[in-house]
């Protein structure tokens, strides 16, 4: 079999085309670059392009100038702990969100500093409030108990610490959003008034920003909760506390994939497939998420939404655009209005087209159902979905011209001694069956795919994670950084 490129998109029909880069098909074009990477690195690796990060971050930059907004953009750092990332955000002129003792500490090690940093922690300790208050990070409060404590660090440092409130419980068309994180909307001006402040309870507390950030991905809850945000900040102005910014958290949808129509056939032959019990979809009819209740059809798809006509930019503005109808203004126009700073906390969204993961492949083999199953050097914890499955179809790499079988379907199966370690539920049609030493590139994994699972179990070494520079001299083995190189200051 005479193939031009030696790599191609499994199925080539019916398939879930994911959105790629030329950087991707660069690195996978280039065997010998490929081949010297793997093999210094190991399988699987990871690489994060650290010119699209920066373009990004620059996409999200001008649409809050096109808006003449004052704006602050933090990466949250959660959705991959790659230190280059955090580097890039700095050098690209946003801030990063933190969440927890070291993903602060190492931020402020690799250039943060109280400008640039939050943090947002859902459990903070002492230490990190500490570390927060010493660097005059503001820290985005949740509960009570969290105030008695950063008042007792900072009295206790003689200092006085930036502080945000989280709100939740918005009332979104008569009904309340609910969430375990933050003050209820219903008392908390109450609450500040109360005791924050001069010879109040909470005297070490300067309160300079109100936060949110809401489950699910609707535009129009985001808009309501930001106007309720806008009426509170006034509300507390006018008593004295002087809120500068509100923070609407991350949760911007990103389009993972090219086309709708594959986006919709998918969806309705998965249903099918449950419905007519006749699955030659997914992994051991796995429904990922629908299900059959007495001959009919329940649950829903439980994944990421993958295709996204609005996303990103337009995201952003169905919700700045949004018309509040006391005022007839702009939720734009009213925070420039009031002076309000917009902040957004995106991880999953900067790191579009950002990363792929790539693994070899050890083993080729039928099971007793005659489905073939192409074992690969990783294992699913190196990129798992919260969800039901990442419905991106992967990249194969060939590396030698010969063929054991043409026109097969494979499932992917990886390292851990679980039957469901099967990196992708869906079945991918391939042209030829992967050799042993091929590679098997999965897209657009930077947001939470890489890290936010992965385990050590077996003691399997974690993925090595490299930051490509991505200069525009062709590739070369130079460009790749190996993120655990990247040295604190
Ligand atoms: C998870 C999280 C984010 C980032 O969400 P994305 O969906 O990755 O954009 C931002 N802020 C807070 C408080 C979060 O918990």
């Amino acid at each position: 079999m005479k193939e031009k490129n030696k790599y191609y998109k499994g199925n080539q029909k019916k398939g879930l085309t994911p959105i790629t880069s030329h950087w991707m098909h660069e690195i996978f074009n280039d065997q010998e670059v490929l081949r010297g990477v793997m093999e210094k690195y190991g399988s699987p690796i990871n690489v994060h392009h650290l010119p699209t990060f920066n373009d990004n971050c620059a996409r999200y930059k001008d649409l809050f100038k096109s808006y003449d907004l004052k704006y602050q953009i933090f990466y949250a750092r959660k959705a991959n702990k790659s230190k280059g990332l955090v580097k890039q955000a700095f050098r690209s002129g946003i801030g990063v969100d933190t969440a927890s003792f070291k993903e602060l500490e190492q931020s402020l090690a690799l250039g943060g500093n109280g400008k640039n940093l939050v943090l947002t922690s859902a459990i903070k300790t002492e230490e990190q409030i500490a570390l927060a208050i010493n660097n005059e990070v503001p820290i985005i409060l949740d509960n009570e108990d969290e105030c008695v404590l950063t008042e007792q660090v900072a009295k206790k440092m003689g200092l006085r610490a930036k502080v945000g409130f989280r709100i939740s419980g918005f009332e979104v068309k008569g009904e309340k959003l609910y969430s375990r994180f933050g003050f209820d909307i219903d008392q908390v001006t109450n609450f500040i008034a109360s005791y924050v402040g001069d010879t109040k309870t909470f005297e070490n507390l300067d309160v300079t920003g109100l936060h949110f950030h809401l489950d699910g991905y609707s535009t129009y809850q985001r808009s309501i909760a930001l106007l309720t945000c806008i009426k509170i900040g006034n509300d507390l102005k006018r008593k004295g506390f002087p809120v500068t910014f509100i923070d609407m958290g991350g949760g911007i949808l990103m389009n993972y994939l090219e086309d709708e129509r594959q986006w919709i056939d998918f969806n309705d032959s998965l249903q099918k497939a449950v419905t007519t019990g006749n699955n030659t979809i997914t992994f051991n009819d796995n429904g990922l998420g629908y299900r059959l209740e007495d001959g009919k059809l329940r649950g829903k798809l439980n994944t990421y939404p993958y295709f996204n006509k609005v996303n990103k930019n337009s995201f952003l503005k169905e919700v700045l655009d949004y018309v509040d109808a006391d005022s007839g203004l702009s939720l734009a126009a009213l925070l420039r209005k009031n002076h309000f700073e917009i902040r957004i906390e995106p991880g999953r969204s900067l790191l579009d087209q950002v990363g792929v993961t790539i693994a070899k492949v050890v083993y080729r083999k039928q099971d007793a159902k005659k489905q073939w199953l192409v074992g690969l050097e990783m294992n699913m914890s190196q990129m798992m979905s919260s969800s039901a499955d990442f419905l991106l179809d992967p990249y194969i790499i060939h590396t030698s011209e010969t063929s054991d079988k043409e026109n097969v379907d494979v499932f992917f199966t990886g390292a851990y001694c679980l039957e469901r370690d099967v990196l992708l539920k869906r079945k991918i049609s391939l042209s030829r069956l992967p050799a042993i030493g091929d590679y098997v590139a999965f897209v657009n994994t930077a947001g939470y795919m890489m890290h936010f699972f992965e385990t050590e179990a077996h003691l399997f070494d974690l993925s090595t994670n490299l930051m490509h520079t991505g200069t525009d001299e062709k590739l070369s083995f130079f460009q790749f950084i190996d993120d655990n190189k990247i040295v604190l200051e």
